[in-house]
């Protein structure tokens, strides 16, 4: 019999190319990138795009598979936890005729990888030779977004030439030195870290197929297999590999759940895991995606966004957040910063709340590091480590080497503090746009309350009769030990009116939980008046006659920087400059009053907004991928749509454009929030006020639709935006009545009438 047990259309790439994003031939050069930008995540397992076949003669290959939460001290990073590769389980070798299938790039005739971004997976194609045998080799790889322990590979064999004995060999990589193995077992095992006791362990089943019929595997190790066999023109080989992976503080645990988790995807089959994986990936699309018409280059980096968004959450563990790199990368070493709550948790409140819920929650988790951070540096309240791992322990390296040897302090684990006011914000944020009065009472109130108490403690009363915070980083992080940052001032003076608003709301709707809580922290009357008068005395560094916020105190005296003359760098401007000398100046490196801007507008009157755009962004040096989304998002809201344009191709660039060097590291997540923001928030001019959500849209020149979906307040939404027309409709799919303003003018929002309206 011949044919094949798989239906061949699995091996198929969506057919609108705004879904896909490929890669013909290889560039060795392009290796790591690819890898990045090709990664699969579930946000529990990410594995990079690595090339099908294990390459070279040893079973060794670059770290592909991360397991969020795998954090173990290793020596390196100053001896911070920083996240492990975990085993790789892709391995495969094909021999034909004595020689490697596949030996170096430049002997493949034909190769073409597709990052299919509406599936969910990696899918490759390409022409093999060996002696005389030809074969089509056709690979798909995902990791489940239904069922996030599993993985799958699958690989197709067409035998297209050539008569020749074949042995493939599947194995599971056999040295990871951050791990120690525990067990072994034909089809389990078992490791621990070595210094955090984090037991992990996988179960793996493989099979071959030849012709549909089930070849006969030769055990050659736990969890490796290798089967021979003689092709002939016309045969139809197909391998397939189920992983289950688990982590677990306990060893036993760990090898249940992974065996439960095998054994669930065995019934379900390959194929039923592929339909449940894309019925998932499915859902998230019809929440998440956007639609540009007009500028295909602008649609496919928001998918790109979308994609690895929808990655790299698990909303069913909240042990873990979202590093920097999520789990596509090792670059800080998988640790998590600010940028989760500002950056990307607007994306999961208005397309996936139980996301961003389980982001909070792992800040609640972490408030006894907080607590014990704050205390440890002689405050009260809670401090958030600026670098937070497992359990939210500061994580940030105390030192790193630099290109010259040098060894370089690194004081923003103790220094760069708005990170406190930033989570506060992730919480405001997320339950004012939910409505989840279950989470502000269980975890947001507390978090807003010890985060309050931190920055009253912290804004210390002078002379002069204002509260100052000295001895600071901003987000600029080129300016250290500065004094009055304005972003963390006005963050913490927020964060201290917030709280003060909880506590008046929960008193009045939730008085039982309120007295329990605020016993429990001993949170009194006196204490709250405090917090009051912590907020009103915060130095804030705002001008009313120029209008402008000074970053932090001093910095209008610092020496100015004509940005322009250095438009050809190819590296950041601290670089060019020297530490030292980019101190003493005014160029900054990212968005720091424009951050501010981005994040509470309303704390700029007038055209103040305006005014701190024009004179901080010229001194700017974009040193961190967070600076161009939200200098596109604010240029977008004051109507610069060309320069916010420009912006939107910027942060595009950052993980899609060659030309960039540092992508090999994993994808910039917090840039890639950043992008959907500035469409959602900037050229949509999507706002939310007490009651209603308000559409200024402004779309670039080009974009002649934009279409999205959004929830808010346990409804969702869908807007399309047609500028041809200059018309805008909203239409409510699910959920209670609304008010939708469109340009400052009402309209009622009603389950089955859209909203049509000229914009
Ligand atoms: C970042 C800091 C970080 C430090 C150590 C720097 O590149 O800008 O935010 O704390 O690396 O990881
Ligand atoms: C930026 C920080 C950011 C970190 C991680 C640094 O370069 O300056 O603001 O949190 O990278 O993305």
């Amino acid at each position: 019999m011949t044919g094949s047990a798989l239906p061949e259309t699995i091996f198929a790439r969506s057919a609108d190319p705004a879904w896909i994003l490929t890669e013909e031939g290889y560039d060795p050069l392009r290796e790591s990138s690819r890898e990045t930008r090709f990664a699969v995540s579930n946000g529990f397992l990410g594995v990079r795009g690595e090339r099908a076949f294990t390459r070279g003669r040893r079973w060794t290959a670059p770290a592909r598979t991360y397991v969020a939460g795998l954090f173990d001290r290793t020596g390196e990073a100053g001896g911070v936890p920083v996240l492990l590769p975990a085993t790789d389980w892709l391995q495969v070798q094909v021999m034909a005729a004595g020689e490697r299938l596949v030996e170096e790039p430049a002997d493949v005739p034909s190769h073409r990888m597709d990052l299919d971004m509406r599936r969910g997976m990696v899918l490759t194609d390409c022409i093999h030779g060996a002696g005389a045998v030809r074969v089509r080799v056709r690979t798909l790889r995902l990791v489940s977004l239904s069922d996030r322990p599993l993985g799958l590979q699958l690989i197709r064999l067409d035998v297209l030439a050539g008569q020749a004995m074949v042995d493939l060999e599947a194995a599971l990589e056999e040295v990871n030195p951050g791990l120690a193995l525990q067990s072994s077992s034909p089809d389990l095992m078992t490791w621990r870290t070595r210094r955090s006791g984090i037991a992990l362990a996988m179960a793996a089943a493989a099979t071959l197929k030849i012709d549909s019929q089930a070849g006969t595997a030769m055990r050659t190790g736990p969890l490796r297999s290798s089967w021979s066999w003689t092709t002939r023109p016309g045969q139809v080989v197909e391998f397939e590999r189920l992983v289950s992976v688990a982590r677990s503080p306990d060893d036993a645990d760990a090898a249940a759940t992974a065996r439960a988790a095998l054994k669930r995807a065995q019934g379900r089959r390959a194929k039923g895991v592929v339909a449940d994986h894309e019925a998932a990936w499915s859902e998230r699309w019809a929440r998440s995606d956007i639609e540009i018409d007009g500028d295909a280059a602008a649609q496919r980096a928001l998918r790109f966004a979308a994609y690895h968004l929808n990655s790299a959450a698990n909303p069913t563990d909240d042990r873990v957040s979202i590093g920097a790199r999520a789990l596509t990368g090792s670059d800080y070493g998988g640790h998590v910063f600010w940028d989760t709550e500002v950056f990307l948790l607007p994306f999961y409140c208005h397309t996936w709340p139980e996301a961003a819920r389980t982001l909070l929650m792992y800040r609640h988790r972490g408030l006894e590091a907080a607590r014990a951070k704050a205390r440890s540096l002689g405050w009260t309240g809670a401090l958030y480590a600026w670098e937070s791992a497992g359990d939210g322990e500061e994580a940030t390296p105390p030192y790193a080497v630099a290109p010259d040897r040098q060894v370089l302090g690194i004081l923003t684990g103790v220094r760069e503090q708005h990170v406190s006011a930033d989570v506060a914000y992730g919480v405001w944020r997320y339950w004012t746009s939910t409505g989840d009065d279950d989470f502000l009472c269980e975890a947001g109130a507390e978090i807003l309350f010890e985060t309050a108490r931190f920055w009253a403690a912290r804004a210390v009363p002078e002379p002069d009769g204002r509260r100052h915070i000295r001895g600071v980083i901003g987000p600029d992080e080129y300016h250290e030990k500065i004094d009055d940052n304005a972003f963390t001032n006005v963050m913490g003076r927020w964060n201290l009116y917030r709280a003060l608003e909880t506590a008046d709301l929960m008193r009045e709707r939730w008085p039982q939980t309120w007295k329990a809580l605020s016993g429990r922290l001993g949170l009194d009357d006196p204490e709250l008046r405090r917090w009051r008068e912590a907020a009103d005395g915060i130095a804030t560094g705002y001008d009313p006659q120029t209008g402008l916020f000074e970053q932090f105190a001093g910095f209008f005296g610092l020496e100015p920087v004509d940005l322009s003359g250095y438009a050809g760098r190819s590296v950041p401007m601290d670089v060019v400059l020297g530490r030292e000398r980019t101190q003493r100046t005014q160029v900054i490196k990212q968005a720091d009053v424009v951050a501010l801007l981005a994040l509470l507008p309303e704390v700029f009157p007038g055209d103040a907004g305006k005014r701190n755009f024009l004179y901080y962004e010229p001194r700017c040096g974009h040193g961190s991928s967070l600076s161009p989304p939200l200098h596109g998002l604010v240029a977008a809201r004051l109507g610069e749509t060309d320069k916010a344009l420009d912006y939107f191709r910027r942060t595009a660039a950052i993980d899609l454009s060659d030309a960039t060097a540092a992508v090999g590291g994993g994808v910039h997540i917090g840039a890639l929030g950043g992008l959907w923001m500035t469409v959602i928030f900037g050229f949509a001019g999507v706002a939310f006020g007490e009651e209603d959500i308000s559409l200024s849209p402004r779309l670039p020149p080009g974009w002649t639709r934009l279409a999205f979906t959004l929830q808010w307040r346990r409804r969702r939404m869908r807007c399309e935006i047609l500028q041809t027309l200059g018309r805008l409709t909203v239409s409510l799919e699910d959920g209670p009545a609304m008010t939708v303003r469109i340009n400052a003018m009402r309209h009622p929002l009603e389950p089955g009438r859209p909203i049509d309206a000229a914009y």
